[in-house]
């Protein structure tokens, strides 16, 4: 039985419509493979997950001819990545000193840029989606991934594919049933993230801002209609947290970022914030047959450094670059899903890498400390010179791999 108006059988069946999942369906409608999208929400409003479009996303947007509209829903463009300390103020990453088209972080919130590419992707032929879709298991002949069965409305149904792609994100299901070992790492830190009102007045500058103080971290994205706010603790340190109570939370608060006034006072109770329990990890074997992980399915990937969306978008494009022509002439084989891996996973390995040494070395032992932190020498030494700002920001742009879409 399907759904009607979706199809029993498709070359390609995506599970998860994140960053990584609508960018490989557009891209497979594109190069003429059918493709179903199947989306476990009913929308595309999810929880914040970062709405951070780097230089290498604004360019393979571009050469699709959707950068500007895409950018057309920036709330904004972040130049710089910079964190204010009591004292100082010091800038780590110079995107707007970067040669390139985008000389930006554009600030895109999720919700706007994903409802975008799958309205683009309707226009084409051999695409389908379904939302409320979920996902529950994996179809299997003599241990080969043959399609999923999902459940829509409280029915379930089955598709046929050629291949599937897990783009379900951290907890990926089909990562699960395919019995893909993630290895984990559980980085020191917890964040709390809550929405507090824009300040009457507030001269809050930049779009995207980190304070660091005496123990505490907070970094602040303004929404334009409110101001998202993450504030950074030890791993494990939200109960002694919560049993200081709201109001010591608010004058923690207030103490590192005195700018937001009383604007903190509007959280009224726990139950306004929401805890990400920080956790990276990366699957060993990205495939199987008849199945491949993509994005954070394969790698979750920490907040640090706004770089999940546009890894997520990278490994879309690398997939189908690979996968589109095997596909469509019926010669899919594990060899070529191996390559995918291959090309992803060294660049992948090494922004992790990089991640797990920030979280150790700079914000453990900013959240450690119980004096004003001092920012440790590579810190400094970076907001110094402008040349290696420039290479920070080119590296958070364009990591060690950049990909461009084949086949146009
Ligand atoms: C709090 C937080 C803040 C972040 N901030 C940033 C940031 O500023 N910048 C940045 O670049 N990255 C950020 N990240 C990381 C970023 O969100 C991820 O790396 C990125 O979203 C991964 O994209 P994805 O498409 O692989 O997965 P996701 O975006 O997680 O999408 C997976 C999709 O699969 C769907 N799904 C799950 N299970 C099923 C199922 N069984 N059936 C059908 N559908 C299913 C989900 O509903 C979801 O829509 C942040 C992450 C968190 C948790």
């Amino acid at each position: 039985m399907s759904v009607p108006n979706l199809p029993e059988k498709t070359k390609v069946c995506i599970i998860g419509g994140g960053p990584a999942g609508v960018i490989a369906a557009y891209l497979f409608a594109l190069r003429g493979v059918s493709v179903v999208l199947l989306e476990g929400k009913p929308d595309f409003d999810r929880e914040f997950r970062g709405d951070t479009l780097h230089a290498s996303s604004l360019e393979i947007l571009d050469q699709l001819g959707l950068a500007d509209e895409v950018l057309q829903q920036a709330n904004s463009k972040v130049q710089n990545l910079s964190f204010t300390f009591p004292d100082r103020v010091i800038t780590m990453a110079d995107f707007s000193a970067m040669d390139c088209k985008f000389p930006y972080v554009a600030i895109i919130p999720q919700e706007k840029f994903l409802n975008y590419i799958v309205e683009k992707t309707k226009q084409l032929s051999g695409f389908h989606i379904l939302m409320g879709a979920q996902v529950r298991e994996l179809r299997e002949v003599n241990v080969k991934v043959t399609g999923v069965k999902y459940t829509f409305e409280g029915d379930e149904y089955a598709l046929d594919a050629d291949l599937t792609i897990g783009a379900d994100g951290r907890g990926s299901t089909a990562r699960r049933l395919a019995k893909i070992e993630l290895g984990k790492t559980s980085p020191p830190m917890d964040v709390i993230w809550f929405k507090l009102p824009i300040p009457a007045g507030s001269d809050l500058k930049e779009a995207v801002s980190g304070r660091i103080g005496s123990g505490t971290m907070i970094i602040i994205i303004n929404r334009k209609e409110y101001l998202q706010v993450g504030y950074v603790i030890m791993k494990g340190g939200y109960k002694a947290l919560r049993e200081e109570g709201v109001e010591h939370f608010h004058n923690v608060i207030k103490g590192l970022a005195p700018e937001l006034g009383d604007s903190v006072t509007t959280i009224k109770d726990w139950s306004e914030m929401a805890i990400l329990s920080v956790v990276t990890g990366r699957v060993e074997q990205w495939y199987k047959d008849g199945l491949l992980l993509i994005g954070d399915a394969a790698h979750i990937m920490s907040p640090v450094g706004g770089v999940g969306i546009n890894y997520a978008i990278q490994d879309a494009v690398a997939a189908v670059n690979q996968l589109a022509d095997p596909i469509k002439q019926d010669r899919l084989s594990t060899t070529d899903l191996a390559g995918v891996q291959k090309r992803r996973e060294p660049a992948v390995a090494f922004i992790q890498k990089f991640q797990s040494f920030v979280q150790q070395r700079i914000i453990s032992d900013a959240l450690k400390s119980d004096k004003p932190f001092e920012p440790p020498l590579p810190m400094k030494l970076i907001s110094k010179i402008p040349f290696i700002r420039k290479r920070l920001a080119r590296f958070l742009a364009y990591g060690t791999r950049h990909e461009h879409v084949e086949g146009l």
